[in-house]
């Protein structure tokens, strides 16, 4: 017999890992040996326009979770596997190779991933296989945190206020900060075991076919950027936590290069943390985690990162700080719109379904004659908007954007070239390696105006007065946008024409106040012109 925890993309990580923690910890009371298994899935990487950056990202996360778990003698089989319609019955045989007597796995709250575990769940019964399926992605679980009327919150303050109180339980409750207990180790002697023995020969594939990284150069600079692995994610966590904010500093392209190795003197000051309040909205300087990548794909758990900003607590009993008013209870309000997001999209599946939450504005006229043009000077950093184009390019180079660099750039889609929400989305998830369905789905439709909560439909974004609030240096776009790397002073957020000719930067591809007219109105009668 064995017990066999099935991990998938958004859990990868033995530390803190509750559907692993649970499984070992069944099979040390069953004394029966743990298998841990990984499914490779190109046609469901297709369907969620999956960037190669984030398959790339898996493999080498996964390489590193293997050797993790062989020095506790526990096997983890990675194997691919299509059609994707037939994974449920794959998974199956593979319980049925080992005689597993009970499988646990992570829960994943998209629509498709819930049904394909339905399916499991119902082909296990049949062979009377107990499946546990377990909260692990947010702080608190979807479902938990309901209005009066016991539904979702659709607007994210009402719903910050009600989540809070959760994270300190009431008595009897399970504490939702608890850490999950490491995987403990199989006896050495499943090496020589006939089945299990042999799934310690299977190593991770190089790649998935048709998630190729593009060359070398690109290959080592992502790489460069997102060194894969729990540790890495601890320590990016611990720079940001611990270490002097360097707003002088650049280094948008490597993270690791960012915040000085010094320890400060007063955290709650000086840290990147400290500040994170009054500077997480500037670009032209290091100032937010950079932890996406390893949020999404669940190298470190939330409930890590929550942990770390109680150890600032000036109380003798640490509590979480959720105040706007410091840098840290400011960031962990971020990572409550990473909860608020993930509970839309349990709560309600259709946003995961390609459509807008406000379904009267599903009626919105696009601009069909120059989309297929703007959109790809969009796609390639080109559309004569320095911060839009300084953003997307930042995208292109390191798989990665600032938040305020996304709003800026996904409302300028949006609004001011008037092209379908989401087929910037669908951009986004191709290029970013922290591509999550949730926070980008609440995103795209935060800027489109079509969401929960989202931006007024006519309180719309001027990009230039962006552009000098969040990079009053100039920095981040000399940075990412070599033509103009020579401009000093206010020209750098708006060329004037014959500057940008000289130069060989695009002029704007469309007028601003021209375009938000436009916007307005078709947004005031969905459905006309
Ligand atoms: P920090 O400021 O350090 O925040 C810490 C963590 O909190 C982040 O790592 C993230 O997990 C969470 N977080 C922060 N802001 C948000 C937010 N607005 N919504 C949800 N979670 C948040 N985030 C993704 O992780 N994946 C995406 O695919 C994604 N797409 C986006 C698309 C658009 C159009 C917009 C406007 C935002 C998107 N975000 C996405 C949210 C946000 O931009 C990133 O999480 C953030 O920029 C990551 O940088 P950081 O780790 O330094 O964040």
């Amino acid at each position: 017999d064995s017990i066999v925890y099935w991990m998938r993309m958004e859990d990868l990580r033995t530390r803190d890992n509750r559907a692993l923690a649970q499984a070992s910890e069944q099979a040390r009371e069953d004394h029966v040996p743990l298998i841990a298994f990984f499914v490779l899935s190109p046609h469901d990487y297709i369907a969620h326009d999956r960037s190669a950056r984030r398959i790339d990202f898996t493999l080498r996360n996964l390489r590193c979770i293997r050797s993790s778990l062989a020095e506790l003698h526990v096997p983890l089989y990675t194997t691919t596997h299509t059609p994707r319609t037939n994974i449920p019955s794959y998974v199956l045989s593979l319980l049925n190779e080992w005689n597993a007597t009970r499988l646990y796995a992570n829960i994943e709250y998209e629509v498709d991933e819930l049904r394909r575990d339905i399916k499991v769940c119902e082909l296990a019964r049949e062979k009377k296989v107990a499946c546990t399926f377990v909260h692990d992605k947010c702080i608190i679980p979807p479902g938990k945190v309901l209005t009066k009327g016991e539904k979702g919150y659709t607007v994210y303050s009402p719903f910050l206020r009600a989540w809070t109180p959760h994270l300190t339980p009431s008595k009897g409750e399970a504490d939702p900060l608890a850490y999950a207990p490491s995987p403990a180790a199989n006896s050495p002697s499943i090496h020589n075991h006939p089945v299990y023995g042999k799934l310690f020969d299977q190593s991770v594939p190089d790649e998935v076919d048709g998630f190729s990284l593009q060359d070398t150069e690109e290959r080592d600079r992502i790489r460069t950027c997102w060194p894969a692995g729990e540790d890495a994610a601890k320590e990016i966590l611990e720079r940001f936590v611990n270490t002097m904010a360097r707003s002088e500093q650049m280094g948008a392209v490597n993270p690791l290069s960012n915040g000085a190795k010094v320890p400060t003197k007063s955290p709650t000051k000086d840290s990147r943390i400290g500040k994170y309040k009054d500077a997480r909205d500037k670009v032209d300087a290091d100032t937010t985690s950079r932890l996406s990548p390893y949020l999404a794909a669940g190298v470190i758990s939330a409930r890590e990162c929550i942990r770390a900003t109680m150890q600032l607590s000036a109380s003798k009993a640490p509590k979480v700080d959720v105040s706007r008013e410091t840098g840290s209870g400011r960031w962990v309000q971020e990572i409550a719109w990473r909860d608020f997001y993930t509970h839309v999209v349990a709560l309600f599946p259709r946003v995961s379904m390609g459509r807008p939450f406000q379904e009267k504005l599903s009626s919105i006229k696009w601009e069909a004659d120059t989309a297929g043009d703007h959109l790809q000077a969009w796609k390639d950093g080109r559309t004569g908007v320095p911060i839009v184009d300084a953003g997307m390019r930042q995208a292109l180079a390191m798989g990665w954007m600032h938040n305020r660099v996304r709003m800026v750039a996904a409302m300028y889609l949006v609004k001011d070239l008037m092209i379908d929400w989401r087929l910037g989305e669908k951009h986004f998830m191709e290029t970013l390696i922290d591509g999550d369905l949730a926070s980008n789905n609440g995103g795209w439709q935060w800027s489109a105006s079509t969401g929960v909560d989202p931006a007024p439909y006519f309180r719309i974004f001027n990009p230039y007065t962006q552009s000098q609030k969040a990079d009053p240096t100039g920095d981040y776009i000399r940075y990412f946008v070599p033509e103009l790397a020579n401009v000093r002073g206010a020209d750098i957020h708006n060329p004037p024409p014959a500057l940008a000719d000289k130069l060989g930067y695009p002029r704007p591809l469309v007028k601003h106040d021209e375009a938000r007219q436009r916007a307005i109105r078709r947004y005031k009668n969905p459905g006309q012109e």
